[in-house]
């Protein structure tokens, strides 16, 4: 490994080694004029191709991986197409609120120990529209599931609500990387719709929705509500007391969060 690096699992460093894997992410960019985000750019090779096409910030905690890339591009800095942030991304979106002041694209192999995190702090950044990112296939599997589909949970309904377009682009196997995962990784395409906002709680409702993924979805909803309170929602929303966590589409969540929300006062008085 370059520069006799050795990879810290603490950070989740696994480099992408694979070129033709590289070219993939790169072709999938989409056709736009916004700046370009990177989390993790590790020892650069995916950070290379993205300053070749457009400008780009990256944000990495590891302090012997600043020093190498400094050097790599110290030209692109100097010329301010590149800029190198050294923190801990999380904070760094504690701090600002945003990775970037103005319209951006996060593409990026990401550290799977916080992946999801990242990725649901990237749909409450109103300045991210799309997301390119390299995940564990399973959470990816999450993330692009559709109603009715064994893996559809919360994160599957949070990215239908919060996107225009959202599916796995391809899958990529252990042995493109250096050193290679344990678990198979896939490309995760999320295209935001910028009107969305999602309520800071709503993530908690969906948490109570899931908490018994089998049981219908009412039981679940009864731990936070009186029966009275909950028939009534049903009754208005039309939906069928039968149906379980993974049935109901992420539209109907979100008419209940509503409903929920609005009715707080009374859902737990007799
Ligand atoms: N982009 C490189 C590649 O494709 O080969 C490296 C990807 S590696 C899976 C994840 C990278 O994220 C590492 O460089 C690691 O140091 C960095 N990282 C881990 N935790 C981070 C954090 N909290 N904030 C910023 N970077 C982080």
């Amino acid at each position: 490994m370059e520069n006799s690096i050795k990879a810290k699992k603490k950070f989740g460093q696994n480099f992408l080694k694979d070129s033709s894997i590289l070219t993939r992410i790169i072709q999938s960019m989409p056709h736009n004029n916004n700046h370009i985000v990177e989390i993790g750019p590790g020892l650069g090779d995916l950070t290379q191709n993205l300053v070749k096409y457009k400008d780009t910030t990256a944000y990495e905690v590891d302090t012997d991986l600043i020093s190498i890339l400094k050097s790599k591009f110290a030209i692109e800095i100097h010329s301010e197409r590149f800029k190198l942030i050294h923190t801990d991304v999380l904070e760094a979106w504690d701090k600002d609120g945003t990775l970037h002041e103005g319209k951006y694209d996060l593409i990026a192999n990401l550290p799977y120990y916080i992946a999801t995190n990242i990725i649901l702090r990237a749909f409450e950044d109103v300045n991210c529209e799309n997301i390119i990112v390299m995940i564990q296939k399973e959470v990816a599997k999450k993330f692009s599931s559709k109603v009715n589909e064994k893996e559809y949970s919360s994160l599957g309904v949070m990215t239908e609500l919060i996107s225009k377009e959202s599916r796995i682009l391809f899958d990529v196997p252990p042995e493109s990387f250096d050193p290679p995962p344990k678990v198979m990784s896939s490309i995760l395409y999320v295209s935001k719709d910028t009107s969305v906002e999602l309520d800071k709680d709503f993530k908690k409702f969906l948490k109570v929705c899931f908490s018994q993924p089998r049981k219908k979805l009412s039981k679940n909803l009864s731990s936070i509500m009186n029966k009275e309170f909950l028939s009534n929602i049903y009754n208005e929303l039309d939906i069928k007391e039968t149906l379980r966590p993974h049935e109901v589409s992420a539209s109907l969540y979100s008419q209940l969060y509503t409903k929920v929300k609005n009715g707080k006062h009374k859902r737990n008085s007799k």
